[in-house]
């Protein structure tokens, strides 16, 4: 869906780019929502077949705790099988919250509906100020829907504040409408369809006032709860807080009942994401089979604007290695690149601008390079911008990357051929068209 959406965001961009083109463009849902579940299910025929190639028996039931040791899994035709083991690692993650008024469970849908949706929401009202919501409302209003979010409190609770309305603003200029300090106390259908009508009546979060609101389509993202209701935890003392409904683990993830270990979404004050669930359930493995234990070390990190999770991912690399804002000022800047030039580094009250410069390598790769090394070999090809305090003889790459040439290109960051010196050319353009500087 993020894909969809800045497809469309670079299709408006284009023709500023000079692509001219006369037929009406529009977004076809049915065709996305198709799309995502194909690719939703190779992702699925893919774990399973490494699954197998593991000797990892694969069971598709819902499992539960009957006793000690033992687990009932039904499958989808409600046929039981009984499991025993010696350890139980619970992975069930969480599922939407519902907002307990009227009319919620019968018109409203959540985040888990919406990428198999068959049908365009149309106008849709966002309830809740999650990074969910605010991620669902993003992709909707970039594929070109009315959008409203409903917000009680603050955006994004917490995260930082000040981002936070940073997020909030950039959305806006999405054209997505705030309704701020409300809550909703009733649905009504008016028309059935999809999708059909929907009244929305809501009361101020302050006072008393009341607003109603026509939409297509209603999406609640007020919270997720952990699937630790019905799998027989109380049966064998696992403990479980109230809400909601977490479990709380020891660092090596083992919960209050020995045999009985928890990781991802279900466990307790732990990030909510999926490579902290992986990591968690590759090192428990580890541990569990006699591996070794890793000790990562973390530093928080913002980033708001395009590319953030590419940006993101680089310096989360140079986190593990122990990054310090002196290595960053010591770096030199890629460019042009959105970490370079738009991207604001918050590290608590420090404001950082993160600075790299590259060279590329081969076709598929570039290297970093620290500021006060100087290019060696290609500073003969004299580029503006490539200050001569950078250039020395000794240069070293500092991280060297391997990415496919197509993304540089698309990412306008780099192109060129193995050999070539630093700087930005269009694909199948021989002349520069930025320095590099
Ligand atoms: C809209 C949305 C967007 C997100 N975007 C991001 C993102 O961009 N980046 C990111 O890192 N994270 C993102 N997340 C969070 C991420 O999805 C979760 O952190 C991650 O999926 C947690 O993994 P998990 O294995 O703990 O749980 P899940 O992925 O939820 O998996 C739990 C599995 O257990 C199964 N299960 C439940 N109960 C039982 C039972 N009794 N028996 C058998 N099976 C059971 C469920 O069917 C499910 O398959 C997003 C979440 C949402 C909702």
């Amino acid at each position: 869906m993020h894909q969809a959406t800045l497809l469309g965001q670079a299709l408006t961009d284009s023709r500023k780019f000079g692509w001219e083109y006369h037929q009406q463009v529009k977004h076809n849902w049915e065709t996305m929502s198709k799309a995502i579940q194909n690719h939703i299910g190779s992702l699925n025929w893919s774990y399973q077949r490494a699954l197998r190639e593991k000797a990892v028996a694969y069971v598709n039931s819902y499992g539960e705790f009957v006793e000690h040791h033992k687990i009932k899994a039904t499958n989808g035709k409600g046929q039981e099988t009984y499991y025993t083991a010696a350890k139980f690692v619970i992975a069930t993650g969480e599922r939407p919250r519902y907002l307990g008024i009227q009319g919620d469970k019968e018109y409203c849908i959540t985040s888990d509906d919406l990428f198999s949706l068959p049908y365009c929401p149309g106008a849709t009202l966002v309830v809740g100020a999650s990074s969910v919501a605010l991620e669902c409302a993003g992709f909707l209003a970039g594929l070109g829907l009315e959008v409203t979010v409903m917000v009680r409190s603050q955006l994004l609770r917490g995260f930082d504040q000040e981002m936070a309305e940073k997020v909030g603003s950039s959305v806006q200029q999405l054209g997505i409408r705030f309704l701020r300090k409300f809550v909703p106390v009733e649905v009504q259908q008016l028309e059935k369809g999809s999708p059909g009508k929907l009244k929305v009546v809501a009361k101020s979060a302050e006072g008393t006032e009341m607003i109603e609101g026509l939409y297509d389509t209603v999406l609640l993202a007020i919270g997720r709860d952990s699937c630790t209701k019905k799998i027989g935890l109380e049966k064998i003392g696992v403990k479980v807080n109230e809400k909601p409904g977490n479990i709380p683990v020891s660092d090596v993830e083992q919960s209050n009942v020995p045999c009985v270990y928890a990781v991802g979404d279900v466990v307790e004050a732990k990030p909510e994401l999926t490579p902290v669930a992986v990591q968690a359930g590759k090192l428990l493995a580890q541990r569990l089979l006699g591996g070794c234990l890793e000790k990562d070390r973390v530093i928080g990190f913002h980033v708001l604007g395009p590319k953030a999770g590419e940006v993101t991912q680089g310096f989360a690399a140079s986190m593990k290695r122990g990054l310090t804002k002196q290595l960053l000022d010591d770096t030199i800047g890629i460019r042009p690149t959105r970490a370079q030039d738009e991207v604001d580094v918050t590290f608590g009250t420090c404001f950082l601008r993160a600075e790299l410069r590259y060279r590329q390598l081969s076709a598929n790769s570039c290297c970093l390079l620290p500021v006060g090394r100087r290019s060696p070999p290609w500073r003969s090809r004299s580029h503006r911008g490539w200050t001569s305090r950078r250039r020395t003889a000794e240069a070293k790459p500092l991280l060297s990357l391997s990415l496919p040439r197509s993304r540089f290109c698309e990412d306008g960051v780099l192109s060129g051929k193995p050999g070539d010196s630093v700087g930005t050319r269009r694909r199948g353009s021989r002349r520069a068209v930025h320095p590099p500087g």
